[in-house]
C-alpha cells in the first residue's frame, strides 16, 4: 500500500489522539508517538481526568456534610486514601486502555518513546536506549504543554507540587499553600480542603480566574472562602525554602508587605507553557513564537509545508476540546480539504464547587472592546430545580448584541453549570438570538431551565423573576 499518505503524531493527547483515529479511518498510514504507554497525554494521565475523579470525591464530602441542613445528618468522613488513589487510578487506567484498544482497532501504530524531528519527514523516536525512525509526508505536532514556574518558585523538592504531583495523591497535607488562584489552583484547592487539607490560595492579580466575569467569580470566591480556605489577593510568593522539620517556608509579598509563613506542602498552579523546545525544530522550518507557541495558519499548518502544530503547542486556549477540533482540521487539511479553524466560540469550565462555565465573549470583555451589548440574568434564588436541590447560588446570563438579540456569549456559575454551558455554546455558534432561547421549551424543573428563564426576564416575561434585563 505504497500509495498510503504517512502520518506520524507526535503526542498522544486529547489532540494527538484523536488525529491519529480520524486519519486512520480515512485510509491513512498513522503512527501515533507518545512517551507514556498508552494514549491519553496529560489529560488523561495527569490532568482532566484524575482531577475530575477528585473533585467528585470532594463534591461527595461536601454534600454530606451539608446535607445537615435538610436534616440528615452523616458522620465525618473516613478517608481511605490508597482507595481513593487506587480507584482514581482505576479510572484512568481504564480510559487509556480502551484508547490503546481503539487504536489497535484503527490500525494506528503506537509508538511509545520521546519523538524528535530529524528533518521536515523524518521523526527519530527514543525510548530505553532504542531508536525507531518514522518517515511521514505529513507529521502532526500536539506535544500539549508543562506547567510553568516563575524562577522563585523553582524549589526541587518533593513538598512542592505541580499538578501532577498533587493528583497522584500521595497524601494530605496539615497545610497546603496554592500559588495560583486560575483553573488548577482552585480545582485542585477544592480537593485538598475536602480532604481535610488547610488550604491557603495567593493570586498575584486582584481576583480569582482573571478572565472571567467578576459576577460569576463572585459567586464561586465566597464559596472558596467558607469551605476551601483563606484567599490573598494581590498577593505574590517571592521565595520559597526547605526547613529541616520537613516544611516549606513561603515568603508571601503583598500590598502590606512580606510575610514569612510555614505550609505542609506548596502546590504551583501559576500556568503552562508550550511544549515546543528540544523537538528539533531547528532542522525544520517550523516558526516559534517568544512564548513558545508553534506558528500555525487555520489549517494549522506550520511554516514547514509537512508539518501541522494543534492543541497547547498551537496557542491559547490550552483546552482539551479545542486539541480536539483542530485535529479534525489538521486531518481535513491534510486530506486536501478547504478546511479551517475558525470557530466562533470555545466553552471553558473550571470544575469548582460551583462550577465556572462561560462561552463566546464575555461581558468583561464585550464592555473592554466597546461592544454594544445587553446582558440577560437569571439567578438560581429564582429557580425550582435550584431550590430543592438545595443548590446554593448560581447565576446564569447571556451577552446579547444590542438591536440585533444575537447571542454573543453566555455564562454560567452553578452546580453542574459545565453540562449547562454546552446548549449555551450551541446557540452561539448557530447564530440563534435571544427569542430563540425563550421560544425553546425547556423541562422543568431544571437547571437548563434557568438560561431560557434569563431569556424571559430579559424581555419581563419571567413567571419566577422580577428582575429585567440588566
Ligand atoms: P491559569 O492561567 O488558569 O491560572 C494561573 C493563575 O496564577 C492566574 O490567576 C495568575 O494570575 C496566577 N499567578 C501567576 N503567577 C503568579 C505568582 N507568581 N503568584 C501568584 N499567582 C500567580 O493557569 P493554571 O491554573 O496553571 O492552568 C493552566 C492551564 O491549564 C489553564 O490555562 C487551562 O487552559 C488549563 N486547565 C484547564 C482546566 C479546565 O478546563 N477545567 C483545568 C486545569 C487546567
Amino acid at each position: 500500500m505504497a500509495d498510503r499518505l504517512r502520518v506520524a503524531v507526535l503526542g498522544a493527547g486529547p489532540g494527538g489522539y484523536p488525529a491519529a483515529f480520524l486519519a486512520a479511518e480515512r485510509g491513512m498510514d498513522v503512527t501515533l508517538i507518545d512517551t507514556r504507554p498508552n494514549p491519553g497525554g496529560v489529560c488523561l494521565y495527569e490532568g482532566c481526568i484524575p482531577s475530575k475523579a477528585l473533585l467528585h470525591a470532594a463534591s461527595v464530602v461536601t454534600e454530606a456534610r451539608e446535607a445537615e441542613a435538610i436534616g440528615l445528618r452523616f458522620g465525618a468522613p473516613t478517608l481511605d486514601l490508597d482507595r481513593l488513589r487506587a480507584w482514581k487510578d482505576g479510572v484512568v487506567r481504564g480510559l487509556t486502555g480502551g484508547l490503546a484498544q481503539i487504536a489497535r482497532a484503527r490500525k494506528v501504530r503506537f509508538v511509545q518513546g520521546r519523538g524528535r524531528f530529524v528533518d521536515s519527514h523524518t521523526l527519530r523516536v527514543a525510548h530505553d536506549g532504542e531508536l525507531t525512525e518514522v518517515q511521514f509526508d505529513a507529521a502532526i505536532m500536539a506535544t500539549g504543554s508543562s506547567p510553568s514556574v516563575p524562577p522563585p518558585l523553582r524549589l526541587d523538592s518533593p513538598r512542592v507540587w505541580d499538578a501532577s504531583a498533587a493528583l497522584a495523591l500521595p497524601e494530605v497535607p496539615g497545610t497546603l499553600l496554592v500559588v495560583g488562584g486560575g483553573y488548577i489552583g482552585l480545582e485542585m484547592a477544592s480537593v485538598y480542603a475536602a480532604l481535610g487539607s488547610r488550604v491557603t490560595v495567593v493570586e498575584a492579580t486582584g481576583g480569582l480566574l482573571p478572565g472571567a466575569d467578576r459576577d460569576l467569580v463572585e459567586v464561586l470566591a465566597r464559596r472558596v472562602a467558607a469551605n476551601v480556605g483563606q484567599v490573598h489577593l494581590h498577593m505574590t510568593v517571592q521565595a520559597l525554602a526547605e526547613t529541616d522539620d520537613g516544611d516549606v517556608h513561603a515568603t508571601l509579598a503583598g500590598s502590606t508587605g512580606t510575610e514569612d509563613v510555614r505550609f505542609d506542602r506548596v502546590l504551583i498552579a501559576t500556568g503552562r507553557r508550550p511544549n515546543s523546545a528540544d523537538l528539533g525544530l531547528e532542522g525544520t522550518r517550523v516558526l516559534v513564537t517568544p512564548r513558545g507557541f508553534v506558528e500555525v495558519n487555520a489549517q494549522r499548518r506550520t511554516a514547514e509545508p509537512s508539518i501541522y502544530a494543534i492543541g497547547d503547542v498551537a496557542g491559547e486556549p490550552m483546552l482539551a476540546h479545542k486539541a480536539t477540533h483542530e485535529a479534525r482540521v489538521a486531518v481535513e487539511a491534510i486530506a486536501g480539504e478547504p478546511s479551517a479553524w475558525e470557530p466562533p466560540v470555545v466553552p471553558a469550565v473550571i470544575y469548582t464547587d460551583p462550577e465556572v462555565a462561560w462561552c463566546g465573549l464575555t461581558e468583561t470583555e464585550a464592555r473592554a472592546r466597546g461592544v454594544d451589548i445587553e446582558v440577560a440574568r437569571f439567578p438560581w434564588s429564582a429557580s425550582g430545580r435550584a431550590a430543592a436541590a438545595a443548590d446554593r447560588e448560581g447565576l446564569t446570563k447571556w451577552i446579547v448584541e444590542a438591536g440585533s438579540g444575537r447571542l454573543l456569549g453566555a455564562g454560567v456559575v452553578g452546580r453542574g453549570a459545565g453540562e449547562l454551558i454546552g446548549e449555551a455554546t450551541l446557540a452561539v455558534e448557530m447564530g440563534a438570538r435571544l427569542e430563540d432561547i425563550r421560544l425553546t421549551v425547556h423541562p422543568h424543573p431544571s437547571r437548563s431551565e434557568t438560561l431560557m428563564e434569563a431569556a424571559e426576564a430579559f424581555f419581563g416575561t419571567s413567571p419566577h423573576y422580577l428582575g429585567r434585563r440588566g
